[in-house]
């Protein structure tokens, strides 16, 4: 065993209750551990960032409008009252289903931490398709560390643009692509749009902002496919009225510094010169998924994503759940409801199985419907058979996203930084740090024990192109040696 290894329970007087162990403090996670408050265990959930993130609003942190706090409060904070629960913060790198336990490991201190009950929620990275070379011009947008490089990125390339010698030079620093027509490119597309159209307006003197280009481009024909074809048919006229170029059917065949290759839907290569590149298509589930599938003989597909039993528990295994975007049951969709229902589902299973109750059935997910808000005064909505586009939209959009923030504080804030932003034309958050644009490039260079957020390499795992290698084949996870 590792001389810095620690067995919990070793260390920690012996624990009366059944233990429930969480991977991931992400919307299945945290909902899993708040809807065990009043059940006989004792949870302990393990997360890789101190914080619960709010992803659905990450747009925003890059845009300038909402400040990092807002949407990513403390874990240890939320479950401060919730006695039964602890938090420890590390990288789960192993789980070993036959002797029970979860290894996690934070700057070389190892722990093991046996469990009774475990549920894993441990999310979807950025997938570049096997293009990984992709992610250093075209940041993804998963973590609070993307969402402040893009920041920086995007008020950057203004300033740049600022000093340009020449007109090429100019253009190609204010002209924006965002790849991937789903909810979050159009809404990462939406808000460049209004921040070079409204906010940026009057802030240059040698050039104009609102001359700036914003290209929106997918490889599929329709914006938003999973609207259908009239929201999404209204997205994309609401996005060309605020400036935004749609272009659908174009494939990305190479990134570089400069610029972009695409192949449009005639077949035709073409060049975008463009400094800033925004990747927002493709996910890449957890390579926990492979460690579990290995060991239960579960499949996982080519998003690595692990199939679960109807229960969301794993064949053999009724006492390991998977919940969220990291697992693969009837199509359902990697959005933030599936894996809130499925960690509130998992943990009333548990409750039910150690009170020895009848266990509830099958998951059912209930469908509460999606929106995409395109800029201000103006979202679409598909709740159900009833579709919204427009204002009404976007006050449901407020009203939706105010709901699901965790905290108090945090919608205070957010409510008075959306005011400055939509009823005004300025931006609260505009600081932008050298350590957030080269920090995760830096971070590269440090090594292996400090991964950046684009890939999926664990601790002591692959290089930058690690996201590739888990999907063709094992995830570089190491077995502990405990
Ligand atoms: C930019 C963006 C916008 C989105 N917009 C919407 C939207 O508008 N509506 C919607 O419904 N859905 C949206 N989604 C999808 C939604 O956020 C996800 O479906 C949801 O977060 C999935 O929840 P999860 O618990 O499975 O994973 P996550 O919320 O991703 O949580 C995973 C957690 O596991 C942790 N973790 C991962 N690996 C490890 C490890 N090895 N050890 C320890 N901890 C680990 C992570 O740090 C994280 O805390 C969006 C996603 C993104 C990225």
């Amino acid at each position: 065993m590792d001389v810095s290894t620690v067995i919990e329970g070793h260390r920690h007087a012996v624990t009366r209750h059944p233990r429930v162990v969480i991977v991931g403090s992400g919307f299945g996670g945290l909902f899993a551990a708040q809807a065990l408050r009043k059940a006989p265990v004792d949870v302990t959930l393990i997360g890789r960032t101190s914080h619960h993130l709010f992803q659905p609003l990450l747009y925003q942190v890059a845009t300038g409008i909402l400040s990092e706090g807002e949407i990513a409060p403390a874990t240890r904070e939320i479950l401060r009252r919730q006695e039964n629960a602890r938090v420890v913060l590390g990288e789960v790198v192993d789980i070993d289903l036959t002797a029970r336990t979860v290894t996690s490991t934070i700057l070389g201190r190892t722990t093991v931490h046996p469990y009774d009950e475990l549920i894993v929620a441990a999310g979807a990275g950025q997938s570049y398709f096997g293009n990984d070379r992709f992610a250093e011009f075209a940041p993804g947008m998963k973590s609070i560390d993307d969402a402040l490089e893009l920041r920086g990125r995007i008020f950057g390339a203004f300033e740049l643009a600022e000093l340009a010698t020449d007109q090429a030079e100019a253009d190609r620093l204010m002209t924006f692509v965002v790849v991937g027509a789903g909810p979050t490119g159009v809404e990462m597309a939406g808000q460049i749009a209004e921040l070079a159209h409204r906010t940026l307006r009057r802030d240059f003197r040698n050039v104009d902002p609102t001359k700036a280009r914003i290209i929106l481009l997918d490889a599929a024909p329709i914006v938003l496919p999973s609207f259908g074809e009239k929201l999404g048919g209204r997205a994309r006229r609401q996005l060309i009225e605020i400036g935004v170029e749609v272009q659908l059917g174009t494939m990305v065949t190479d990134v570089d510094a400069d610029g972009l290759e695409v192949r449009d839907a005639d077949g035709q290569v073409c060049r975008i010169q463009a400094a800033t590149k925004i990747w927002a298509a493709g996910v890449q589930a957890s390579p926990l998924g492979k460690v579990l599938a290995e060991q239960s003989g579960a499949d996982v597909d080519r998003a690595g994503r692990i199939s679960v039993l109807p229960d969301l528990t794993l064949p053999g295994h009724p006492e390991v759940h998977v919940v969220g975007d990291m697992m693969v049951l009837d199509e359902l969709p990697g959005v933030a409801q599936v894996a809130i229902q499925g960690g509130q589902y998992s943990a009333e299973a548990i409750a039910r199985r150690l009170a020895g109750r009848q266990s509830q059935g099958p998951f059912r997910y209930r469908d509460k419907g999606s929106m995409a808000m395109i800029s201000r005064f103006s979202a679409v909505a598909d709740i159900g058979e009833l579709k919204f586009e427009g204002f009404i939209a976007w006050v449901l959009w407020l009203v939706v996203h105010l709901f699901y923030i965790v905290g108090f504080k945090s919608r205070i804030t957010t409510v008075l930084h959306w005011a400055v932003s939509f009823l005004g034309r300025s931006r609260s958050q505009r600081v932008v740090t050298q350590q957030q644009v080269y920090g995760r490039l830096a971070l590269e260079q440090v090594g292996p024990e400090f991964p950046s957020s684009k890939t999926w390499t664990l601790h002591g795992g692959a290089s930058a192109q690690g996201a590739d290698d888990h999907r063709a084949g094992p995830p570089s996870v190491r077995r502990a040696s405990a």
